[in-house]
Order: C-alpha cells, then sequence, then structure tokens
C-alpha cells in the first residue's frame, strides 16, 4: 500500500485487454521458506492425529474473534457449522471491500502460507469438502500469489487438485456480504440473503458454510502453531488481543499497524508517525464509512469490538480514516453516502431509495436534520442487510458532532 502505482486505470484496462498485464508481485515468503520454520508441521499433525474439538478450545481460549468486521467468536462459528451434517464447505472472505481497509492485502502480499495452512486447518475443523476463496479482482498481485502458491500446494500433495477454487470477485461492494458472496461463488447475482438462516446451516450451495475472513485465518494459524497466548497475554486499557489497524488519511506515514487491541486513536496516530505536517486531528472514521465519523473529542476511547458501541459506532474491519482541521466533516458524510448510493445492491428500497434522497438532502446548505433524522431510522430498522443499516452512520454523526457545518 506504501507503493505508489503509476499505472492509470486506463492503462491498466488496456494492458489486461491486450493480455500483456503483469502486476507487480512483492517479495513475500515462499513455500519452502515458510516449511523452513515448520510451517504445515501444524496442520499435518493435526490431520493425522488432531481432535477439532482441542483446537477449537485453543482458539476460543485466544479470544480470536472474526477480522471480517463483525468480530464474532470464531471457534463458536465452528461449532455451528458441525452441528449440521455434511457435505460442508469453506469460504474465505478475501472481498476486502471497506474503504480504507488494506490488512487482508497486506498479510496475503507478505505471509501467503500463513493464511493458507490457517484456512485448510479451519477446513480440516469443519471436514469441508471444497475450500472457496472469494478474492476481489482490484488486488491482481494477491491473486498470481495464490494462484503460484496453491498450485505448489498441490505439487507438494498437500491439498488435493482442485480442493482450493480460487473464485474472483467483479468489484462490487454488495459481494462482501457473506451472503451475497455465497450467491457470487453460486454464479448468481450478488445479493444478500435474509438471515436467518445463518449460513452456518444454508451457505453455498445450501449447504452448511463456513466463512471466515482472510486475516482471521492468518490468526488461526499463529494460534495453532503459538499457542492462544499469540493473542491472549496482550491487554491495554482494559482490552485483551492485538488488532491491525489499516491507517490513512493525514497521518504521517498511512499503513497498517498490529497494535493493541485498547489502542486508542492518539495510539493509532503516534504509530502512524504522528499527523502529517500542518494538520491537526479534527474526527476520525474508525472503521470504514459504516461506523460513521467520530470526532477528536474522543481520543480517548479504545477502538475495539463491543467499546464504540455507546457512541453509536463499531471498529468493523478497523479501517482508522484520519481527518484534520483542512477536511470538512460534511463533504466526507456526503462523499461515503455517495458510496452506499452506488454500491446498493438495490434489493431493498429502504436502503435503496433511502441513500439516493439522503445524498440529495445532503446536498443542501442546511441539512433537514429532522428528515434526515427520520430517514435514517428507517433505514436502520428495514434495510435487509448491513449496508443499509450502517449507511446512515455519516449522517447522524454529523449532526450530533459537527452540528455546525450542516446549519
Ligand atoms: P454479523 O454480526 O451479522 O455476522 C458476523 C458473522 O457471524 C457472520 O459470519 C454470521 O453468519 C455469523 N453469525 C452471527 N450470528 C450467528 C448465529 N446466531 N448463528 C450462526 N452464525 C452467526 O455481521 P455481518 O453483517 O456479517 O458483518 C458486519 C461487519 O462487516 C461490520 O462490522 C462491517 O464493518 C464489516 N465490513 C467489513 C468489510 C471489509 O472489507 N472487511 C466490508 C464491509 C463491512
Ligand atoms: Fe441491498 Fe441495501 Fe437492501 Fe443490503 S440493505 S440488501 S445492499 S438494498
Amino acid at each position: 500500500h506504501r507503493h505508489v502505482d503509476h499505472a492509470t486505470p486506463e492503462r491498466v484496462t488496456e494492458a489486461v485487454q491486450s493480455g500483456h498485464f503483469h502486476p507487480r508481485i512483492p517479495d513475500y515468503e515462499r513455500f519452502d521458506a515458510y516449511r523452513a520454520t515448520g510451517g504445515y508441521d501444524t496442520l499435518r499433525s493435526l490431520r493425522e492425529t488432531g481432535d477439532w474439538e482441542a483446537v477449537q478450545e485453543r482458539v476460543l481460549t485466544a479470544g480470536l474473534r472474526g477480522l471480517g468486521g463483525a468480530g464474532f467468536p470464531s471457534g463458536k462459528k465452528w461449532g455451528f457449522v458441525r452441528a449440521n451434517p455434511g457435505p460442508r464447505y469453506l469460504a474465505v472472505n478475501g472481498d476486502e471491500g471497506e474503504p480504507g481497509t488494506f490488512k487482508d492485502r497486506y498479510y496475503l502480499e507478505r505471509t501467503p502460507h500463513l493464511f493458507l495452512e490457517g484456512m485448510l486447518i479451519a477446513a480440516w475443523a469443519v471436514e469441508a469438502e471444497v475450500a472457496f476463496i472469494y478474492m476481489r479482482d482490484e488486488y491482481p498481485a494477491v491473486l498470481e500469489i495464490l494462484r503460484r502458491e496453491i498450485a505448489t500446494l498441490e505439487d507438494a500433495g498437500i491439498v488435493a487438485p482442485g480442493y482450493i477454487d480460487l473464485r474472483r470477485g467483479a468489484g462490487a461492494y454488495i459481494c462482501g456480504e457473506e451472503s451475497a458472496m455465497i450467491e457470487s461463488i453460486e454464479g448468481k447475482r450478488g445479493i444478500p440473503r435474509l438471515r436467518p438462516p445463518y449460513v452456518a446451516q444454508v451457505g453455498v450451495f445450501d449447504r452448511p458454510t463456513l466463512v471466515h475472513n482472510v486475516e482471521t485465518l492468518h490468526w488461526v494459524a499463529r494460534v495453532c502453531r503459538e499457542g492462544p497466548e499469540a493473542l491472549n497475554v496482550h491487554e491495554h486499557n482494559g482490552r485483551t488481543g492485538l488488532r491491525s489497524y489499516s491507517v490513512s488519511g493525514r497521518v504521517a506515514v498511512p499503513g497498517v499497524y498490529l497494535l493493541h487491541a485498547g489502542s486508542t486513536i492518539k495510539d493509532v496516530i503516534e504509530a502512524a508517525g504522528g499527523m502529517a505536517e500542518g494538520h491537526t486531528l479534527k474526527a476520525y472514521q474508525p472503521g470504514g464509512p459504516s461506523s460513521g465519523l467520530l470526532p477528536a473529542t474522543m481520543d480517548d476511547v479504545p477502538l475495539d469490538f463491543d467499546t464504540l458501541q455507546p457512541h453509536g459506532s463499531f471498529i468493523g474491519s478497523a479501517a482508522v480514516v484520519v481527518l484534520s482541521d483542512h477536511d470538512s466533516a460534511r463533504d466526507a458524510a456526503l462523499n461515503m453516502l455517495r458510496f452506499f448510493e452506488d454500491e446498493s445492491c438495490g434489493q431493498c428500497t429502504p436502503c435503496r431509495s433511502g441513500c439516493e434522497k439522503a445524498v440529495k438532502l445532503m446536498q443542501a446548505d442546511r441539512w433537514d436534520a429532522a428528515l434526515l433524522t427520520d430517514l435514517c431510522e428507517v433505514m436502520v430498522d428495514a434495510s435487509i442487510c448491513g449496508l443499509g443499516q450502517a449507511a446512515p452512520n455519516p449522517i447522524l454523526h454529523v449532526l450530533k458532532h459537527f452540528p455546525d457545518e450542516v446549519s
């Protein structure tokens, strides 16, 4: 992410169409290097003599929670999936689409085998017949790395040919919603399903499916190899564990920072080299646009699962975007709503019409606070999936924390 790519979108499209597109492949840890440090030994011994419930216990003790953003306890999911008769599947959500989130890409471009081993351990734990990887097409280097390394695993006899089924997303944000992703894997238009039933019961081709985010599986491998201490010995501000914050915006050194789960925005900015020169913190997005926009005064709140709930926000995928005194909170919120308007799948009216109407209302010099609040309530209460339910957050936060900008 620190690499500046000078290829314009037009040049990339042209190169892809002409078959001359070669993504820049970063220097990542290869199979031999990973094997040399004991890589895949854990998987082999688990396959030979392992007890899946003991591994589940280890993952639960580590406190590993789903790092796609929802923070659902990872070990619990294994139990939900196993409770249903096979055949079962595993589907990895690599459709990292939340603006500002790039941690999955960071890990995949550096240590792909940690992810692949974690994925195969989870697949073993739920006896998955196929492991689908749904990877966003905007990460061409990652796709190339995975293609190469999956072939290496097949050659080494670690997986049967075809066991790992690598699928490419096609740029729709909504296909990162797990049930829309499953529709897309099945070859259909990616639109969310109503829940329940959860995908643990009715997933890919209606079979019980374990869905995990990429980084979650990276930690499954580490916890299995290093023990629950890989995560649960880290304590800060009363929180346990570690978080990979994707940090961008007005900071000196944007990037992915692995910090304590209890880190505040002050800690995150400090890790990113402080504010960019000449900028003062004004607001921050703790976990992508769905999490809204919090003011600089909230600089002592741990940015972890659950801690932002009282503030009408959430950490989500920990995509921290820092805004400064050079930025307008109202413009940022409008930009976020335009994004949701574009990406709404259109299946339900509160979200499809709600996003469109919100954008129109937000373009007025003065916001009609009562009307916008009413609209937000309907969107939160009546939208089918998280997109429509969370889209009002930036609006509500600007009304609450930056009223001067819109009145
Ligand atoms: P969710 O809490 O509804 O579900 C989380 C996971 O737990 C799902 O896999 C779900 O199937 C499972 N689950 C929950 N309750 C269950 C039950 N009773 N039985 C069985 N399984 C159960 O959250 P969600 O809508 O899947 O995800 C929302 C999060 O996604 C937000 O935090 C948002 O920030 C994040 N997000 C991330 C990205 C990204 O690029 N990483 C993009 C958009 C949104
Ligand atoms: Fe589609 Fe939006 Fe409804 Fe989700 S909330 S199903 S994205 S229209």
